[in-house]
């Protein structure tokens, strides 16, 4: 079986090169060539990921290049006006037996989106061009047939399944390769499986992951590992073993994420001074993890590198990206506990305006760390139950304004 490689120096600078002329001769336009060097400068940052297809991975959520979803992403960004967000989170369930303390949906409403209404949210958001799919639950392959309707009308674009690997089979595994599933994510908090099992709530998780992962991987999907260390944890040295274990697995990439007050954490608390602390060790990490020094590594995505004001700052609210749970509510991003409509009563294109209206720029500040407490207050005031519905979200972001405006848009010049 052919494996994905890992690629630094100077051939990476020789592809970026090529992709450069390449972008030239689809796009004719000066002015946006321009912008695509800005936009895709920003990912050189990365090592390049490339894949047993002998496409190209430039970035963990950009389109392989040079499929038809990679044009179609930088069309989005940068012909389309105003832009387009390029991925979108979708929960199509919310069944799940694991009892994770930082589950952002936990506290979600618990109806499901009917599977009709669903899948023809899938097609008016590939229509629009989201081009990049992370298609989960709670545990999607616990509803294998609307996860596989779901596939069914993305085959083909950037898709990635997040899942524990709960109720894996050989055919299901097969099912997801046959839809041309680009590649699986799954959750992994700790090198130490009792610790995991401890974290998650379900006895043997740790192990099930990752022979789940070993097993997509044979079916020819890229792998991954999500993984939330808490602060302490990432400033006590805890990214390394971590990155050692997803190296062990071939994994492609891990996704560090950090603790965020959502979902079952909303309200919690974080130490600002150790969080400070954290953010430096987990930006320093990413940057040696995609250096030549770690050429044979896994690509570490540092969600606070990734979000940082030198790379796309916060791009909720279909900036770059937005979130429907499996009830059906368009969210700003699966960690801000607000819904702009439900897609039961109302279409995707009211809930979807609402929210550009309320983030029309992009911005540094992380909204998900600094909106935390009042959709917190105002959630405990409503009962509890998440996400905010539309008539509480109006009120609670009529106020919010506009941030720090993300440097890279604004050399950009696509949001006005
Ligand atoms: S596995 Fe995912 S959906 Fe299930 S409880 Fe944990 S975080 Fe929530
Ligand atoms: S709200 Fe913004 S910063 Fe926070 S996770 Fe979502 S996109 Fe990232």
């Amino acid at each position: 079986m052919k494996k994905s490689k890992f690629i630094t120096g100077i051939p990476k600078a020789l592809f970026y090169l090529r992709m450069s002329l390449v972008c030239a001769w689809r796009f004719r336009s000066f002015r946006v060539l321009r912008k695509a060097a800005e936009f895709t400068g920003i990912f050189f940052k990365h090592k390049l990921l490339r894949l047993p297809s002998g496409e190209f991975k430039l970035d963990f959520y950009m389109p392989r290049y040079p499929s038809e979803a990679f044009f179609r992403a930088m069309e989005n960004k940068l012909i389309c006006s105003p832009p387009r967000p390029v991925s979108v989170v979708l929960s199509m369930t919310r069944a799940c037996s694991y009892r994770c303390p930082h589950c952002y949906q936990s506290c979600d409403r618990t109806d499901e989106l009917p599977l009709a209404r669903l899948v023809e949210t899938v097609r008016e958001l590939r229509d629009f061009g989201v081009v990049a799919w992370a298609v989960e639950g709670g545990e999607p392959l616990l509803k294998f047939e609307r996860l596989d309707a779901v596939l069914s009308e993305i085959a083909g674009l950037e898709v990635w399944v997040n899942s524990t690997g709960f109720s894996a089979t050989p055919e299901k595994i097969a099912r997801l390769a046959e839809l041309n599933v680009t590649g699986i994510m799954t959750s992994i908090h700790s090198v130490d499986e009792a610790e995991h099992d401890r974290f998650t709530g379900m006895p043997g998780s740790w192990r099930r992951a990752l022979a789940f992962l070993g097993d997509c991987r044979a079916a020819g999907m890229l792998t991954g590992f999500n993984t939330v260390l808490s602060d302490e944890a990432v400033v006590e040295g805890g990214i390394d073993p971590i990155m050692k274990l997803a190296g062990e697995q071939e994994c492609d990439y891990i996704q560090l994420i950090h603790p965020k007050p959502s979902g079952k954490w909303l309200g919690r608390r974080l130490d600002s001074a150790i969080s400070r602390e954290a953010v430096a060790v987990a930006c320093a990490a990413q940057v040696r993890y995609n250096s030549a020094r770690e050429k044979h590594a896994p690509i570490l995505t540092a969600q606070v590198f990734e979000e940082s004001p030198e790379m796309l700052g916060c791009c909720c609210g279909g900036i770059d990206r937005f979130y429907i749970g499996a009830a059906g509510d368009v969210q700003p991003c699966e960690f801000v506990n607000i819904s702009f409509g439900n897609l039961s009563e109302v279409p995707f294109e009211t809930a979807y305006e609402r929210m550009r209206r309320a983030f029309p720029l992009p911005c540094c500040e992380w909204i998900c760390r600094t909106r935390a407490e009042e959709i917190a207050e105002a959630a405990a005031a409503s009962g509890g139950t998440l996400p905010l519905p539309w008539a509480q979200t109006e009120k609670l972001v009529a106020d919010w304004g506009t941030g720090t405006p993300t440097p890279v848009y604004q050399r950009m010049e696509i949001y006005r």
